[in-house]
């Protein structure tokens, strides 16, 4: 079983990010063979700085590698060191329908944010994305709640590959946590937490002090209310509730019930002090790994060669089947 998964390197990482996306991971370490990169290729679809980008690169990297990524049992690489990922993407625009793409919500809410260009690769990105996952033949795609439409899209460009072309590419599966999926941003809990779209004090990043982390969990915008339970009018303390959950790992029933009869502020004092011991293993080791960039530049690009000795086969195939370059025999 092969799993795949890409984070993006804009800004800092966040709770969403970890509870969501890293943690799943982790996980899939002993669950599969599993690939992961750092999506450099994604982040330019954005405004952003070169230099910037670079150094973003190595933060991301040795937030995954403190999180518990060991580049001894995943392959572990920065996107753009695999050039097969883009020839990949511009095949598969063959086989992706410009309607589906149209109907991307992450695109529409990208596009409204955007300062001056709306880029035509922030519309084209799904197609990346499948690129980068189809390279790989991936079964599994570790993800959030907000990439559902994009495994959707993929899927479907795999599934109208196969029949145009014949068998070559694997139609992967998403997997979406049952709790955590979708964290939202603690001062604006109707949008998600995000990396570049969120308020700075609603989004507890991987890396914050724990007096930070505190002072952002117990100002998080909450009802008028007192009770600690979901509801559709309670949107705060529902995400509250299922950060709990997930960094407990128990059910947001068993956080309900638990502070049944607590108030919002030892309800929310006690979500603070457990994503404080969240994450404070992660950031002592991010400290060590970031210092030491010759190693992760060492890491990335061992990684990057054994991605390609895969992708490279899956490209070959691709070329072949759809008519590109010489016949080659096969092997
Ligand atoms: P942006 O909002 O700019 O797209 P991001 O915060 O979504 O940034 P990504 O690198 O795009 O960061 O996402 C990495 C992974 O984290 C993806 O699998 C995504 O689904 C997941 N993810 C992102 N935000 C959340 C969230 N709020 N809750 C749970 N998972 C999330
Ligand atoms: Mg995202």
């Amino acid at each position: 079983m092969r799993i795949f998964s890409g984070i993006q390197p804009t800004g800092r990482k966040h709770l969403g990010n970890y509870i969501g996306a890293i943690t799943q991971y982790v996980a899939g370490q002993d669950r599969g063979d599993a690939i992961y990169c750092v999506v450099d290729l994604h982040a330019i679809t954005v405004a952003y700085e070169p230099t910037v980008l670079r150094e973003a690169v190595y933060d991301t990297a040795a937030t995954l590698l403190a999180a518990g990524l060991d580049p001894q049992r995943c392959i572990f690489f920065r996107q753009g060191d695999v050039q097969e990922h883009s020839e990949l993407c511009w095949l598969l625009s063959a086989v992706t329908s410009f309607g589906e793409l149209n109907r991307m919500t992450q695109f529409k809410d990208k596009a409204g944010a955007q300062r001056d260009l709306v880029s035509a690769g922030l519309f084209f990105y799904p197609v990346l994305q499948a690129a980068d996952v189809l390279a790989y033949r991936a079964h599994e795609v570790p993800v959030g709640e907000d990439q559902r439409q994009h495994i959707e899209l993929m899927r479907d460009a795999a599934e109208r590959f196969n029949a145009r072309f014949g068998e070559t590419l694997v139609v992967p599966e998403a997997r979406i946590p049952t709790v955590g999926a979708r964290i939202m941003d603690l001062q604006a809990p109707d949008r998600k937490m995000s990396t570049t779209g969120g308020t700075p004090q609603g989004t507890v990043l991987v890396l914050d002090e724990p007096k930070t982390i505190a002072k952002k969990i117990r100002s998080s915008v909450t009802d008028s209310g007192s009770e600690v339970r979901r509801g559709p009018d309670k949107a705060g303390i529902s995400n509250l509730i299922d950060i709990l959950a997930a960094v407990r790992g128990i059910s947001p029933e068993e956080v309900e019930g638990e502070f049944d009869a607590a108030g919002y502020g030892a309800f929310k004092q006690a979500v603070a002090d457990a994503v404080i011991d969240y994450l404070a293993p992660v950031r002592e080791r991010y400290h060590e790994l970031r210092a030491d960039e010759p190693e992760l530049e060492r890491i990335m690009q061992a990684g990057a060669a054994k991605a390609r000795a895969i992708a490279t086969e899956t490209l070959a195939d691709v070329r072949r089947a759809m008519g590109v370059g010489p016949v080659r025999p096969r092997g």
